[in-house]
């Protein structure tokens, strides 16, 4: 960034006598003096009790600069060309790319799902293991979160997390990692709960599917029963006009591994994925940890552009320089192009999976993008926005929205397809009730993050969600609405179809904990505290309080009792607190949880 001269500089009397000054990027002592006003010696005596030694041609630190300014009663005011980068242009520009004509193919990135024991970890370890270079053989491979492997000379990612529940949790924080899912379906077992939900999330998010029939070793395997099965799901195979891939394998003998591999290619061919490898990088973060010995950790996927070690990155809230990469044999990369996953060192705290990463021209631009971001910091912000049907009622109202999306479970089947075609009904060319899911039992966490992925709400008809359900619903802030009666159910609709339903959520406290002791760990700061009154738990909404003043609103990212981590702290208790992106804690501090909920 080009340094302001001092005649750039500005030193301005507001009208109301209050005195502005803009900063810029290198300032010496005699400089800052000029624009301040004031005598340089003034300046370095106050610097010396603050325990800086500077002469008078030194160049001091900015944040230093900014203090002393402010020391000195003036308001100092953000350099426009570093605030310029603001977070929303960060996250605007890792899906959107401008350069098309640098764009050149990437690998697909995967993720597989589907029911429990369908053999969805058999399937990615299988692969891993038969699909290996000789370089990487000698390499002990390393969980990170994801890993590639090359077939007939071209890549494929995998997502090393199976399952629709981490690939919706990672789009209701707003990632999008996922071009292909693979549905894996035992022939033995065929469609079952999970599989469905499995179909609705993939469908939810428009991304393809490829269905690996599994366990066809198996004498009473039945591929046929199973494509039957899709076709009543909705996913017509291409044996029968549709457009669905299926390949029957076997995770056991692996028969059909490489078809399934090579079909993977050919879906990603079709897709055209592309992405410039020659832009300043950006990703999502996969997976990351606090480790004891080496301080925060984290996987990210690079989505466009090369990420390499030494760049400057914003991940979430936090950010740092990347001081080494490595790959998913814990070998030390210094690149990573386009749906590499690497594991990457030197960020100041841990992110959350989900957070975009982004690399930045250099500290400046990132501290200037981690403070608007800190400024920002509201739960609402992070990922979509959870709504509820008020909101989406207010929404509708406004001509915002014209859709509401809405997953449906009920106690059994015959009311499942009640309320379905009653709902429909209520659709119009204007407005759609889109039901992306629908399903017999209580509300499950899945359908939460389901709903919050893709701003929806949660209908539970004479079911129930589970108190962790309910939690989650709570922190995430999506709406569960429970009814008995299915008139009720509709009017409801009906209403915030119209645009008529008021907003009646209110905000709870849950208690408050007070910083008896701050532990410093690598990387970060616990907070050791006692909980003064209700309860505090893990993953709650809380506040950072000090004195009146908000420092952070965030999260509870860790909750501990000794060494065990713990759901819920009570009154009287003491326990250990890492909050989500902040760590700058004092004895004293309190934090405070809270959730929201309805009113009445
Ligand atoms: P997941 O829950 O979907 O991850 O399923 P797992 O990969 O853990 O597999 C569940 C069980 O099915 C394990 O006992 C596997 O050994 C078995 N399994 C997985 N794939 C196959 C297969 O192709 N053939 C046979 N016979 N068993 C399999």
């Amino acid at each position: 960034m080009k340094p302001q001269t001092s005649d750039e500089t500005r030193a301005a009397d507001a009208s109301g006598g209050e005195k502005t000054l803009t900063i810029p990027d290198t300032i010496s002592v005699r400089e800052l003096a000029e624009i301040m006003g004031t005598s340089p010696l003034e300046l370095i005596k106050e610097l010396i009790k603050n325990g800086v030694m500077a002469s008078i041609n030194q160049s001091i630190n900015h944040d230093v600069a900014v203090a002393l300014a402010r020391q000195f009663g003036f308001t100092v005011e953000e350099e426009t060309a570093a605030a310029e980068i603001s977070p929303a242009k960060v996250e605007v520009s890792q899906v959107k790319e401008e350069d098309t004509n640098q764009l050149e193919p990437r690998p697909p990135v995967v993720t597989i799902m589907g029911h429990v024991d369908h053999g969805k970890t058999s399937l990615l370890d299988v692969i891993r293991q038969t699909n290996v270079t000789a370089q990487e053989v000698g390499g002990i491979t390393q969980h990170i979160g994801a890993y590639q492997v090359n077939v007939n000379g071209q890549k494929i990612t995998f997502i090393d997390t199976p399952g629709h529940e981490s690939f919706t949790a990672m789009r209701a924080r707003g990632a999008r990692v996922t071009d292909i899912a693979v549905l894996v379906v035992a022939a033995d077992d065929g469609i079952m709960p999970q599989t469905v939900e499995a179909i609705d999330h993939a469908k939810a998010a428009g991304v393809p599917i490829v269905v690996a029939i599994n366990k066809t070793d198996l004498p009473d395997a039945n591929p046929e029963r199973v494509k039957q099965q899709l076709a009543e799901h909705g996913l017509v195979i291409e044996e029968w006009g549709g457009d669905v891939i299926t390949v029957p394998v076997s995770a056991k003998t692996k028969e059909g591994i490489e078809l399934l591999l090579e079909n993977i290619l050919l879906v990603a061919e079709i897709s055209q994925l592309k992405a410039n490898p020659d832009r300043s990088a950006a990703g999502t973060i996969i997976e990351a940890e606090l480790d004891p010995q080496r301080g925060p950790m984290a996987t990210v996927l690079v989505q466009t552009g090369t990420l390499r070690a030494g760049d400057v990155v914003v991940a979430g809230e936090t950010g740092g320089k990347v001081k080494a990469m490595f790959n998913e044999w814990g070998q030390r990369v210094k690149e990573a192009g386009p749906s590499t996953p690497v594991k990457i060192l030197g960020l100041q705290s841990v992110p959350r999976a989900g957070d975009l990463l982004q690399a930045v021209p250099d500290e400046k631009a990132a501290r200037t993008i981690m403070e608007a971001k800190e400024r920002e910091a509201d739960l609402t912000r992070v990922g979509p926005r959870a709504l509820t049907l008020e909101a989406v009622s207010g929404e509708i109202a406004a001509g915002k929205v014209k859709e509401l999306a809405v997953v449906l479970k009920a106690d059994v089947q015959g009311s499942v397809e009640a309320i379905r075609s009653s709902l429909e009904k209520l659709s119009s060319d204007r407005l759609k009730v889109n039901i992306i899911h629908t399903g017999t039992g209580n509300i499950s966490e899945s359908d939460v993050m389901l709903a919050l992925a893709s701003q929806g709400i949660a209908i539970g008809f004479n079911v129930k969600a589970e108190p962790g359900t309910r939690r989650l619903a709570q922190t995430e802030g999506v709406d569960i609405r429970y009814y008995t009666i299915i008139y009720q159910l509709i009017e409801d609709m009906e209403k915030a179809l119209q645009g008529l339903l008021e907003p009646t959520m209110v905000e709870v406290i849950d208690g408050h904990a007070e910083v008896r002791e701050v532990f410093r760990v690598r990387g970060g700061r616990v907070a050791g505290c006692y909980v003064l009154d209700g309860s505090i738990s893990r993953g709650s909404a809380c506040r950072v309080l000090r004195g009146q003043e908000v420092l952070r609103t965030s999260r509870i990212a860790s909750l501990r009792r000794f060494k065990d981590d713990a759901r819920e702290v009570q009154a009287g208790y003491e326990c250990g607190i890492v909050v989500s992106d902040f760590d700058d804690f004092q004895e004293g501090d309190v934090i405070e949880a809270f959730h929201r909920e309805r009113k009445g």
